[in-house]
């Protein structure tokens, strides 16, 4: 990126002096406002004037500035966007949008976040290349096969297709979506708000919630999929069952599986391996399960017939999904008991389920930028101004109970939602406070999950569960309890991330023996040596979790997938794959980062560790350094394959 050139877009100015464009003023949010006015102005005086009302946006703060002060805002925003050539046609400078940020979000917003939040909010330009030249042709007969049509197969398609690279992707379901499509529970939905969890070069201003049903984020990606052709690159309902090296040709044999039951072979240069980190759902390991003489389902296999009207239902788990089956049922079951092991911190998220106003879609549709910075105002709060909770403070004597004094705080803040939901159960309080520090495991929003424990057709079971009876749960305190219907909200399999896929490598290397169920590793969470040109998207210790960024990591590595392969065929190579020395490194450096997160705390229970207490899930660094170290490979770090045959040549 250019310095000093933050462009801007001027397409639709002036707009029409309506009474819908004041209605749609009044009504956005007051941060975003400030910050595209002065995008759009340049002017820094409304900064100053509203800089000592904008507390810290990652600490909670509330923007409290005068009524006089905000009808001023909105007034000189009117004039504006009506007045004929009010806003100036010359790009921004760095340091004012650095300004902007920082009085914005009432906090600094260091200049290593600018290139991020520039692509990432749509604000400025995406997924630049490295600085080389023009990428150089790439062979007629060169393929990419990409697993899995989810939200980054979806992604990876689209950017494949923008480099100039042929690819198909090969997807076991009817439907794109993967995640969206698969996890239809009542209640199902985004817990990340969808202005953020959505891709960076295709913004939606018609979100109808903040944090949409699961639904209309899978029309979402159906809608994308379809705007840029992914459709037509997909073959459905056909699986992938195993991928080989072909040791001669340098090239990946897939061999896939169609409706039908028959198998065929597939050549590709490159495998991407999108076939998702959270997709694998599996049974508790309960004794008695197949006992069970009524219907037990999984949230991530629900099964659209049962009927649940007056039925006795039990819920067995506490986590993200649970919180949100359970209030979406509890109005029709005629009892729910919910099973919980250990407790998860509820946050109290104001936005969560509430509708976008008419008004404020209307400004994401029509005020420039207004849909760019509102992106950037909840990317900020969402991620990595979360990760200094996250970060165990040496000093800090917190016990189980926090690791350093923002963590503390968010603790204090959620206890304060608990006993106000739960106002007059100190039983339910009781049970429902965690043992272990806010983010110690994946939090749960509170979507009227903790007001659902005071209906009174809702009980809360803590007595852990010995066995399942062929009329319900057995529980360790020799109670039996009896049910009409079991749901599992227990989770899905990550640690096993080649899940039954068969990869072989080369010489004969196989990487679910090499992992197995639980000790993936991988360089950059992404290529792993010994398997050439295979790229395992959303991969170990990749993990976005310290806040939102599944899409923002997805759409990192698939930048750096593209600068690998940009980087063979430029250099006419056939194949990369990390060196040994090169991984152990990243994982040594990863691993040395965990002692001080919150997962290591002796209290963290979660599914981010496999059972020797390692974490392999979650990334331990803040996002914007996955987005930095993932613009473009180190190539000493990597062994190159030369290319063994002559190929035809076509320009992108
Ligand atoms: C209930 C639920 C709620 C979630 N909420 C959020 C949220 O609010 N925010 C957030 O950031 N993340 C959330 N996640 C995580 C979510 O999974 C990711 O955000 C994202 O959707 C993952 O996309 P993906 O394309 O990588 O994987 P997936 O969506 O899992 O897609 C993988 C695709 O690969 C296909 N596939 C798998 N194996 C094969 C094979 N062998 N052959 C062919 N096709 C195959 C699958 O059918 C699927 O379509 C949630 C997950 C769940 C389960």
């Amino acid at each position: 990126m250019q310095d000093g050139v933050i462009p801007h877009k001027l397409e639709n100015l002036p707009l029409e002096d309506s009474a819908a464009l004041r209605e749609s003023i009044a009504a956005t949010d007051i941060r975003a406002l400030l910050m595209t006015y002065v995008h759009l102005s340049r002017d820094e005086t409304m900064l100053d004037r509203f800089a000592p009302h904008l507390p810290s946006a990652s600490l909670g703060g509330v923007p409290d500035p005068s009524d006089e002060l905000l009808a001023s805002l909105h007034e000189r925003m009117r004039v504006l966007l009506t007045t004929p050539g009010a806003v100036p046609a010359e790009p921004m400078s760095l340091a004012l949008l650095n300004r902007i940020m920082s009085i914005g979000m009432g906090e600094p917003v260091e200049d290593e976040f600018i290139p991020l939040l520039l692509e990432q909010t749509g604000l400025g330009p995406q997924h630049e290349r490295s600085g080389r030249p023009a990428r150089r042709s790439i062979p007629a007969d060169y393929k990419v096969l990409v697993i899995g049509a989810g939200l980054t197969g979806i992604a990876t398609g689209i950017k494949l297709a923008e480099a100039g690279y042929a690819y198909e992707i090969i997807e076991k379901n009817p439907e794109v979506g993967g995640t969206w499509w698969n996890a239809r529970y009542p209640g199902v939905g985004v817990d990340t708000p969808s202005h953020f969890y959505s891709y960076s070069f295709e913004l939606n201003p018609d979100w109808t919630t903040y944090t949409p049903a699961g639904g209309e984020m899978q029309d979402y990606l159906v809608r994308t999929a379809d705007k840029y052709g992914v459709r037509t690159h997909t073959r459905f309902n056909t699986m992938v069952v195993g991928i080989r090296w072909h040791e001669t040709d340098l090239l990946w044999d897939v061999t896939v599986r169609s409706a039908d039951g028959t198998h065929s072979v597939l050549r590709a240069n490159a495998v991407i391996n999108a076939h998702g980190p959270i997709s694998r759902w599996e049974w508790p390991k309960i004794d008695g399960l197949a006992d069970f003489q009524g219907v037990k389902m999984h949230t991530g296999d629900w099964k659209a017939d049962v009927d649940l009207k007056g039925k006795r239902v039990a819920l067995v788990g506490t986590g993200a999904s649970a919180a949100q089956c359970g209030p979406a049922i509890a109005g029709e079951v005629g009892s729910l008991t919910v099973f919980m092991r250990s407790g998860h911190w509820v946050l109290p998220n104001h936005i969560a389920g509430k509708p976008v106003p008419e008004m404020v879609k209307w400004a994401m549709r029509h005020i420039p930028n207004y849909l760019e910075w509102f992106r950037f105002s909840v990317y900020w709060t969402g991620s990595d101004g979360l990760y200094p909770n996250l970060l165990k403070d040496p000093e800090w004597n917190g016990g189980d109970l926090s690791i350093s004094a923002a963590n503390a705080a968010l603790r204090d803040y959620c206890l304060h939602n608990l006993h106000t939901k739960l106002a007059g159960r100190p039983d339910l309080i009781e049970k429902l406070t965690p043992d272990a520090p806010v983010f110690s495991k994946r939090i749960v929003m509170d979507t009227n999950w903790l007001p659902m424990f005071m209906r009174d057709n809702v009980s809360l079971e803590t007595a852990g569960i010995e066995h399942i009876t062929p009329s319900g749960i057995r529980t360790t305190d020799g109670t039996d309890h009896a049910f009409d219907v079991i749901i599992f909200a227990t989770g899905y399999n990550l640690a096993r991330m080649t899940g039954s896929l068969d990869i072989i490598g080369r010489d004969g290397r196989n990487l679910g023996e090499e992992w197995g169920d639980e000790d993936p590793e991988a360089y950059l969470g992404l290529t792993v040596p010994g398997y050439p040109n295979y790229f395992h998207m959303t991969g170990p210790n990749s993990g976005p979790n310290h806040g939102a960024g599944i899409n923002l990591l997805s759409e990192a590595q698939i930048h750096y997938v593209i600068e690998c392969l940009d980087h063979l065929v430029e250099n006419g190579q056939a194949a990369m794959e990390p060196t040994q020395g090169a991984c152990d490194a990243f994982n040594a450096r990863v691993q040395a980062q965990m002692p001080n997160m919150i997962w290591t705390h002796p209290k963290a229970k979660t599914y981010y560790k496999n059972s020797k207490g390692k974490v392999i899930v979650s990334w331990p660094f803040r996002l914007v350094d996955y987005w930095r170290e993932s613009r473009a490979p180190q190539l000493a770090d990597y062994d190159f394959h030369a290319l063994a045959r002559a190929m035809e040549t076509v320009s992108p």
